[in-house]
């Protein structure tokens, strides 16, 4: 009953459709006064996994957290959806804590922020004791523990504070995936019997692409051309590079500034702010820059240089595309990055340098894989990417027939490795081929070599695109001390046996996708009127200048791409618009409608009503799961409503489950039908629902061994409750 009522709460208070993975399981679990450790990935939708509930409960919700530039941002956006919420922590003057003290003490604040050393004091503690605290919120939890990347001390006295609150739930939250920091977690907050939340750390919206770095001015460049308006982050490694870029890109027209731990603190709190509130498209910054951003329409993440590890490198380009759609991360790389960075490694000793050579290793892993790259990404993060395809990686998206054969350049260029020795690198190797006569040629006699001249018919640029393929299919290596190609293993095949070498020579290209529009992009992403879009983007800054507030705290980009696509023209329609709830609506809804109206009066333009009409009525009717139930029942097939309602096939399966909760049945064999499995698999999992029992799929997820995703899971475990009731 109550996951009804926090359902509504998402669509009259949020303005969303549907939950994310795993936050209405989160939400029954809290409700339920269970403690739960939540382990998602940045952008997953932690926040509504207390914030839902802290309207539902009678007393006070108080959230542990250690990024206080973020709670007024938060407390904003809590504020504008019409939760009563504050925050305490150092940054307030001491009237306005007194005053926040006497809302606190009057009892309309719902939910309450806190720093950890705020919470500490004295006073706070004493303040608490006079209040119901129903739940006990940690946020970034993985600051508790020593092994992340993290720590703060303040937080290990969180277990013993939380001891004083024995009648309320404790929820602790992060995204910071290894076992350990959550071991750590679970035993010093005493949550061993807790329940465990890890969502997927693979973020779908994300395409995730590698260059090689050739030219990189031109190649931003070219990947910026078409996304003049669109939000982005560019890390570089050095300062100087910040400073450089910036410059450059500032020098071509774009509206940008730089980053860094060398600017005077003012000035990166004024140019972070900028970025924020939209001010300036991009940002060019070194890693100082990110935490506790919490802007939700970054489009685009970009590497100038190689990040230092998959871990850094995943928390960066997770700052892309928070609100769920389509964000671009390229990486442009280069073999003289890696070599920067294994000179820093050499400099270190001991397990350090262990630790840094296997980081470099499973970066570079990632970076030359040829198979969909969530693969190695996700087992990094422990984590079994099954599917064969992503469809939103560089690799993924490379159609069959890009693939070209080189295997005759191939043949030239391993001889010509072998016939110099295997004693020198690429661009003496191009030298050969091309019948150079430089010095360095001459010198080594190398124009007395048979294959000396025989490649003039390519470029020096492409001799060494051809090596950056041979290294990538396996065909050659580089000496790591010297840096001179040498054969492998697999080299002879190609020499002379029946190995044919297939592959993209030309990796530099950066520009892709904006023309056509984005891969994974939905319906209305491709299609809305980009020219009201930009009119209420206007009115949208125009709000945000006025109340000094970040504008997405206003309403996301999502919301204005669906304004800009149904052209709503009276109140009635607004709610249902992704992000529009009762709150804003009253605030704003007048002021969008103007922009609107004007607009389509002048073109003449009606609203699509027919379509939002029914999504309107389909978001406020609250029992959504007993329309699509009903549909199912008259035929309607999962896949179907899922396209027809806009939504994953999970959400639906979902809310079939209410559907059979209820009492309904369902036709196991229609279910059935979805699943990927071999039948022989198949049955392997319904015994093991037998064994374990199927409410729980985690029990079955571990006795499984994990060889079966969750969203496989999903599938047999409503078949197999269909097929029981
Ligand atoms: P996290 O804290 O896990 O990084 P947030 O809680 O900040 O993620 O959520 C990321 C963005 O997604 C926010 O803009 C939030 O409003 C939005 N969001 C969260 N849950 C949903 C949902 N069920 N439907 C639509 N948007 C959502
Ligand atoms: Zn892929």
């Amino acid at each position: 009953m109550t996951i009804e009522k926090a359902g509504q709460i998402l669509q009259e208070t949020f303005g969303y459709n549907s939950f994310r993975p795993l936050q209405q399981e989160i939400i029954s679990n809290v409700l339920a006064q269970k403690d739960s450790l939540v382990i998602m990935p940045t952008g997953g939708g932690k926040s509504l996994c207390y914030q839902i509930p802290s309207m539902l409960f009678p007393g006070l919700t108080i959230v542990i957290s250690p990024l206080i530039s973020l709670m007024k941002d938060q407390v904003e956006q809590l504020s504008e959806v019409g939760i009563p919420a504050l925050f305490l922590n150092s940054t307030l003057s001491k009237e306005q804590y007194q005053v926040n003290v006497a809302r606190i003490r009057s009892g309309d604040v719902k939910l309450l922020y806190l720093a950890p050393e705020t919470l500490m004091m004295a006073k706070t503690r004493k303040l608490l004791e006079e209040l119901t605290i129903d739940c006990f919120t940690i946020d970034e939890a993985h600051c508790i523990s020593e092994w992340g990347h993290d720590f703060r001390p303040e937080y290990r006295q969180l277990a013993q504070v939380r001891k004083d609150f024995p009648n309320s739930v404790c929820l602790a939250l992060t995204a910071t995936a290894t076992p350990r920091v959550q071991e750590d977690i679970r035993s010093s907050l005493e949550m061993e019997k807790s329940e465990v939340f890890v969502a997927s750390f693979d973020r779908k919206n994300l395409i995730l692409k590698i260059a090689d770095k050739q030219k990189p001015l031109e190649q931003i460049l070219d990947f910026l051309y078409t996304r003049k308006r669109e939000s982005g982050i560019i890390y570089c490694f050095s300062r100087r590079q910040v400073d450089e870029l910036a410059y450059d890109l500032k020098q071509q027209g774009y509206s940008v500034l730089p980053y860094h731990a060398g600017l005077a603190e003012q000035e990166r709190s004024d140019h972070q702010d900028a970025f924020i509130r939209d001010r300036i498209q991009i940002i060019v910054a070194t890693v100082a820059f990110g935490m506790g951003i919490n802007k939700p329409d970054v489009r685009f993440v970009i590497h100038h240089d190689m990040p230092q590890n998959i871990e850094s490198y995943y928390q960066q380009i997770g700052r892309a595309g928070r609100d769920g759609r389509t964000a671009d991360c390229l990486l442009l790389y280069s073999y003289s990055d890696r070599q920067k960075i294994q000179y820093f490694i050499g400099q270190k000793e001991g397990d350090e340098k262990e630790i840094a050579e296997k980081h470099l290793e499973d970066l570079i892993g990632y970076l030359e894989t040829q198979q969909c790259r969530r693969k190695p990404l996700m087992n990094y993060f422990g984590e079994e990417y099954t599917e064969s395809e992503c469809g939103m990686c560089d690799n993924c998206l490379r159609e069959k027939g890009d693939l070209e054969d080189y295997t005759t350049e191939a043949r030239k260029y391993l001889s010509t490795v072998v016939r110099s020795g295997q004693r020198f690198g690429a661009h003496h190797i191009a030298d050969i081929l091309r019948g150079s006569s430089a010095k360095k040629i001459l010198e080594n006699n190398h124009d007395q070599l048979t294959t000396y001249g025989i490649g003039k018919e390519w470029s020096k640029d492409q001799w060494i695109q051809l090596s950056r393929l041979l290294i990538r299919s396996g065909y050659l290596k580089k000496d790591p001390d010297h840096g001179s190609l040498i054969l492998t293993e697999e080299s002879e095949s190609l020499l002379r046996g029946g190995a044919s070498l297939l592959g993209i020579l030309d990796r530099t290209q950066t520009a892709s996708g904006a023309a056509g529009g984005r891969r994974g992009e939905s319906e209305i992403e491709k299609k809305y009127d980009e020219f009201l879009f930009e009119e209420l983007r206007k009115k949208r800054k125009e709000l945000a200048e006025k109340l000094e507030v970040p504008p997405y705290v206003i309403f996301p980009d999502t919301t204005l791409m669906e304004m800009s696509y149904y052209y709503p023209q009276s109140e009635e329609m607004l709610p249902g618009i992704y992000g529009v709830g009762s709150a804003k609506l009253k605030k704003y809804g007048k002021d969008f409608l103007r922009v609107i109206r004007t607009y389509c009066e002048g073109k003449k333009i009606d609203d699509r009503a027919g379509v939002l009409v029914n999504k309107v009525k389909k978001t406020t009717s609250g029992k959504k799961y007993e329309q699509v139930g009903q549909a199912f029942e008259q035929g309607k097939g999962v896949l179907e409503l899922a396209e027809e309602h806009g939504v994953k096939t999970a959400t639906i399966l979902s809310h079939l489950k209410s559907w059979l909760d209820d009492g309904n049945p369902l036709e196991k064999e229609r279910i059935v039908v979805l699943s990927g499995l071999s039948e022989r698999k198949q049955h392997e999992v319904f015994k093991v629902f037998d064994l374990v029992g199927a409410d729980v799929l985690k029990h079955a997820y571990e006795e499984l061994n994990k060889s079966v995703d969750y969203n496989e899971l999903r599938i047999l475990q409503l078949a197999y409750q269909a097929g029981h009731s």
